[in-house]
């Protein structure tokens, strides 16, 4: 079983990035709970990430990123602070140069199983080497997962005339409609490249190793959890929304990184407002907006005339100018806005009674974590695999509106105000909302004891406990 004691041990090693350390620790903790012995590797610089554990034993190990080897500016360990195309290929690329730190670990801790993000695919013949399983995290729906599947096995969008031409994803449940200009950049190249490569080999990654790990709950997505594994034949095991091990407030106002502001502070301006009567912006670890899109944004906000809380990833200057915010909007937002420079406890804000919407980019985790409250959605998707997931929550669910944004972009821009205003104020009188509140009792039941995904989660320790004699 790997470790002295005869625990069943679990290496868990997440792509670093925010959208894949966070769910990790959730994971990790999920595990350590029931009597597995968890332990994270990651980078020096996230370490502090993993400190707030709050009584669950967690082990961190570090692995040196050797950035400046691989091409990569000095100290560059982290995917969410490189913005453009070419960067974070590089950065995925040379995340291969972890392996032989990696068997290191492997080789002194001699876990049971290994649990390694998607974009490494290498990690399966490493965890081969130890004569161990090696578990897929993707850090997506089984929706999202299967439909990439489908593209790259039909190619439906090189069948279409133009990039706004809608196509219909080949061989998966729901007449689900896509465009080109909705795919990822890397998607659509038509020339073999090394990241298009290790693409494929993370996807062929899914059918190769022990199975996948999906943060997702069975309720949420039957027809794709069953497609993911009749039709496509993956091993996969759900068990979440993992958001859910965090109980407490501290424990969900620290989630990644250090809030911008104090928990207290934040739960005192909700607790002045009305029961479902604010909105939660946020747009997850790495937005990138224009700065007219952004005042856009705020002119649409202020024309809704809503109760809202905005995450900003943009500090004030020196001069405490901010042009990209109209004159005096904070001064008339006052009581009514509240805007989080930096970085937001999301999910200590998303369970407050006093929230009633959620606008969001469609990042699986804020997805998921928006399902688990309960609340409807304001989609406005960008980037990664964000347009599959606003299918999801807008033609499938349809516990969300479209902001309108029909454009796969690195640099958001170009989503008008009167767009904003219409989609926040329709979430508030339509069906979604009574939608949305009983998926999220769903999710919770999900990962209670006899739910779908504890059930799942006890039957993938219980598989792994076999595999390890
Ligand atoms: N998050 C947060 N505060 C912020 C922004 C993001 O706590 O101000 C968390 C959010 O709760 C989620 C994660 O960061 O768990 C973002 O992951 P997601 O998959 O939604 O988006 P990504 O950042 O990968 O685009």
């Amino acid at each position: 079983m790997g470790s002295n004691s005869g625990q069943l041990h679990i290496f868990f090693f997440p792509l670093m990035g925010h959208g894949h350390l966070i769910p990790t620790m959730d994971m990790a903790k999920l595990f350590a709970a029931r009597g597995v012995k968890a332990t994270i590797i990651t980078t020096p610089r996230k370490v502090p990430l993993f400190s707030k554990t709050h009584g669950i034993n967690i082990d961190i190990q570090i692995i040196k990123f050797p950035a400046v080897e691989a091409g990569l500016p000095e100290g560059c360990e982290n995917i969410d602070s490189v913005t453009s195309l070419d960067m974070s290929h590089k950065f995925i690329k040379a995340t291969k140069m972890l392996q032989q730190p990696l068997e290191q670990l492997l080789e002194e801790y001699q876990p049971s199983c290994l649990v390694a993000d998607l974009f490494f695919p290498w990690a399966t013949d490493v965890a081969a080497k130890f004569g161990i399983p090696r578990l897929v995290f993707g850090g997506t729906s089984f929706f999202s997962q299967s439909s990439q599947h489908s593209l790259q096995l039909y190619e439906p969008h090189k069948k279409v005339f133009s990039d706004s031409e809608p196509f219909v994803i080949p061989s998966f449940p729901g007449e689900i409609k896509l465009t080109r200009m909705q795919l990822p950049d890397f998607t659509l190249q038509e020339v073999e490249t090394d990241f298009s490569k290790l693409l494929e080999e993370a996807m062929e990654s899914e059918f190769t190793s022990y199975g996948v790990v999906v943060n997702s709950f069975y309720e949420l997505e039957p027809a794709y959890a069953d497609h993911y594994r009749k039709v496509l034949g993956i091993k996969a095991w759900h068990i979440g929304p993992v958001s859910l091990c965090n109980k407490d407030a501290e424990d969900k106002a620290q989630r990644g990184k250090e809030a911008s502001i104090d928990e207290h502070e934040c739960l005192k301006w909700l607790s002045t407002k009305k029961l479902n009567s604010v909105i939660y912006i946020c747009f997850g670890s790495m937005p990138n907006f224009s700065d007219s899109q952004l005042f856009e944004l705020a002119m649409g906000l202020e024309a809704s005339e809503q109760q809202f809380i905005w995450v900003v990833r943009k500090g004030k200057n020196e001069k405490e100018e901010e042009d990209w915010l109209p004159k005096g909007f904070e001064e008339r937002m006052e009581g009514k806005g509240l805007i989080i420079r930096g970085w937001a406890p999301q999910v200590l804000i998303l369970d407050h009674e006093a929230v009633e919407g959620f606008v969001t980019h469609c990042g699986w985790n804020s997805t998921l974590e928006g399902v688990a409250s309960g609340v409807p959605m304001v989609t406005w998707p960008m980037a990664s695999e964000q347009f599959y997931n606003e299918k999801l929550i807008t033609q499938v669910l349809k516990i969300g509106i479209s902001v309108g944004a029909q454009q796969w972009t690195r640099v958001v821009d170009g989503i008008k105000r009167e767009a904003i205003e219409r989609a926040m104020r329709q979430i508030l009188v339509g069906e979604e909302a009574a939608r949305a509140k009983a998926l999220g009792e769903m999710a919770r039941r999900a990962v209670e004891e006899g739910g779908s995904s504890y059930s799942d989660l006890n039957a993938l320790i219980e598989a792994l406990r076999l595999h390890c004699p």
